[in-house]
């Protein structure tokens, strides 16, 4: 039954994926973070939408079209579209994106789709946003609107990443900071190498050992906290795993209110 649900949404998700249609978009900008972290900064007549939502870029390669799903980082009320993104190996469309440079053209699809939003999450006293990677884009776009800060008692955004130079957007993450001192909490894991004032290894495992919960200062546990994964399939998998066996918190879904959203990247 709640498999048959799951598809029911999945299949909707597609529909919507279907029904949105590509429409020119010309390159603003393609800052350059890191070797192979880019935000790709678009402008293209965007239909409304809602934070957290995705949209699909498509490039043309060898004269044949590709297109890829992106989380937009820009707010609804941003005019133009951005899109944090990495180059991943032997990958056709990131390495395409990569290339890109100001006054380039592609594709941009619209409207932007997805369930990955505040509005399809249940009231909590504390949200948890984690994320791996660029995983991070879709949650700085629901950090710019008032909503988040006017429905959750505290927010605390984890951000894994491989190496310390990948902690990226941390001006935007400090301006969070200073304007909601006491709501906002910022949490770094760097995992592959030391680094003062992160954490270190991976989200599963510092959720088990509660290390994620001491730094914060905050308990995470069914009554008080709404989880959102987003990024790798590993650590959403094994932090849904942890959350349900430990603390007994469910996976979110419309019919059936729990306490764990997810949006997977790969
Ligand atoms: C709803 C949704 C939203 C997404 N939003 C973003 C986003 O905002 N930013 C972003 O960078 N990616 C995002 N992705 C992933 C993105 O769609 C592509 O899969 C990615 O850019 C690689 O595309 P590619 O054609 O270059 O390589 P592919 O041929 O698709 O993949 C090559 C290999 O890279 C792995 N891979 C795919 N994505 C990643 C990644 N992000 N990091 C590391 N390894 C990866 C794949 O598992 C595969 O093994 C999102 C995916 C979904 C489903």
């Amino acid at each position: 039954m709640v498999l048959l649900k799951l598809k029911g949404l999945l299949q909707k998700q597609n529909k919507n994926i279907m029904a949105s249609s590509f429409i020119p978009a010309t390159v603003i900008e393609n800052y350059q973070w890191t070797e192979r972290l880019f935000s790709l900064k678009l402008k293209a007549e965007l239909q409304p939408f809602v934070a957290g939502q995705f949209v699909r870029l498509q490039v043309i390669i060898d004269g044949k079209a590709f297109a890829k799903s992106y989380s937009l980082v820009n707010a609804p009320s941003e005019p133009d579209a951005e899109i944090y993104f990495n180059i991943v190996p032997e990958g056709k469309v990131s390495t395409a994106l990569g290339a890109l440079a100001a006054g380039d053209k592609l594709e941009i699809s619209q409207p932007a789709v997805g369930f990955f939003t505040l509005n399809e999450i249940p009231d909590a006293k504390h949200l948890w946003m984690l994320a791996t990677g660029t995983g991070l884009g879709p949650y700085l776009s629901i950090l710019k609107e008032h909503t988040v800060w006017q429905r959750f008692e505290k927010i605390i955004l984890v951000h894994a990443v491989p190496l310390a130079k990948e902690l990226t957007y941390s001006e935007l993450i400090q301006r969070f900071r200073d304007d909601y001192p006491d709501q906002f909490q910022f949490i770094s894991i760097v995992s592959r190498e030391k680094h003062a004032g992160s954490l270190r290894g991976r989200i599963p495992h510092l959720i088990e050992t509660k290390q994620l919960e001491e730094q914060a200062g905050l308990e995470i546990n069914r009554d008080n906290s709404h989880i959102m994964l987003c990024g790798n399939s590993g650590m959403l998998n094994d932090s849904k795993k942890i959350l349900k066996e430990q603390r007994d918190m469910d996976r979110h879904l419309r019919h059936k209110a729990g306490h764990v959203s997810a949006e997977q990247y790969f």
